[in-house]
């Protein structure tokens, strides 16, 4: 490839293969997909679209909606057919980026591919936040970035409160860094960053209806953050960029929020369920989760993989990442789903046992 950029070369694949399995835990899709009478309303709306028609160039309509839903100021809203597309846009702009190690692995690929320098800081044993090193990077006023901090943290479940994070992000903005809190599953978790986001002005809050919504399947994302930056982020965006049906999607999914609050409660009530059965698990360990998913440290990440996929659960594996050696991750599911896999993982453990003893 003479006539690609030298640093696509060596470049990797977005970790990511596809599997097929009558359980699917693997992308913590929410296992919910909107209510039937949403969907029928959708399918009529869907119906008198003028398809021929371009959408909004910045998808106008919808980001106004999205602001009253947030109560956030229209000219801080970002709009994009996913949050990936917004946190690869950021990484573009960066003249560095600071990760974490392990984390959600789009900010690294992103890095990659825009060709921008990548520095990942180790969490600890216990994912415990590195906030002395972190502090080192974002001190450096001479050469600032952007730093991508998932909160809840992907792929651990961990979560660091407000105070936490408010002060990594003094920290960022006295020295001229952009601070992204990615907070893709901050329903899940007891608390969010937008009250002290919008003292800062520096940092942007990343959110997504890909999880909690349901909605994985329309691709939407947005960030909140100020009218400055936002006008800095929309630069680098192509134009038209929202689909008109993932729009109409979406502004019905707003106008309707009452499922959400109903289905992130179902889904937090099994979370607590499958981490207190999978606690009894013989050689796994489970960690606490404050998202839609748990991290799980097996003995072999690709025996488990494998024996949940023969058992027709399918997960996902996350030992490519340092500090994260046999994990796998598990999406919560439905409670038919749930049991599915802690069968599965307790039937391999006694195939596993039994296999030791003969
Ligand atoms: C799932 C996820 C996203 C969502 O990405 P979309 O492109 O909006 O689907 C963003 N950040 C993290 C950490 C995630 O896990």
């Amino acid at each position: 490839m003479k006539a690609f950029k030298r640093h696509l070369a060596e470049l990797p694949a977005y970790p990511y293969s596809h599997h097929r399995a009558p359980i699917k835990l693997d992308q913590n899709e929410s296992p919910y997909d909107l209510p039937p009478e949403l969907k029928a309303e959708l399918a009529e709306r869907l119906r008198s679209l003028p398809l021929n028609r371009y959408p909004e160039m910045d998808a106008e309509s919808l980001v106004r909606q999205i602001a009253a839903f947030e109560g956030w100021p229209e000219e801080g809203v970002v709009v994009a057919a996913g949050s990936n597309v917004l946190l690869t846009a950021l990484a573009l702009a960066a003249r560095r980026v600071l990760d974490l190690v392990p984390s959600f692995s789009l900010y690294k690929w992103s890095a990659k591919i825009t060709g921008t320098p990548w520095e990942g800081v180790p969490l600890g044993p216990e994912f415990e936040l590195p906030t002395t090193a972190l502090r080192v990077h974002l001190e450096d006023e001479e050469e600032p970035g952007v730093f991508f901090f998932p909160n809840p943290h992907a792929p651990t479940g961990r979560f660091w409160t407000p105070e936490v994070v408010r002060a990594l992000a003094d920290v960022a903005e006295k020295s001229g860094w952009v601070m992204v809190v990615d907070e893709a599953y901050y329903q899940f978790a007891p608390a969010d960053f937008k009250r002290h986001a919008k003292e800062l002005g520096q940092v942007v809050i990343s959110r997504t209806f890909s999880k909690a919504w349901g909605l994985a399947g329309i691709r939407l994302g947005y960030f909140l953050t100020t009218p400055e930056l936002a006008a800095e982020v929309r630069k680098l965006l192509p134009p038209f960029r929202v689909p008109t049906p993932t729009a109409v999607a979406a502004e019905l999914a707003m106008a309707h929020p009452g499922y959400l609050a109903e289905v992130v409660e179902k889904i937090r009530r099994e979370r607590e369920r499958v981490y207190l059965e999978l606690k009894a698990h013989p050689s796994w360990r489970v960690y606490q989760s404050h998202t839609n998913f748990l991290l799980v440290r097996t003995p072999d990440a690709e025996a488990a993989f494998n024996g949940l996929l023969q058992k027709g659960v399918l997960v996902r594996r996350m030992d490519d990442q340092p500090g994260l050696e046999g994990c796998i991750r598990v999406t919560v599911g439905t409670p038919v789903e749930n049991d599915a896999f802690l069968k599965a993982a307790f039937e391999l453990a006694e195939e596993s046992g039994a296999q030791r003893q003969g």
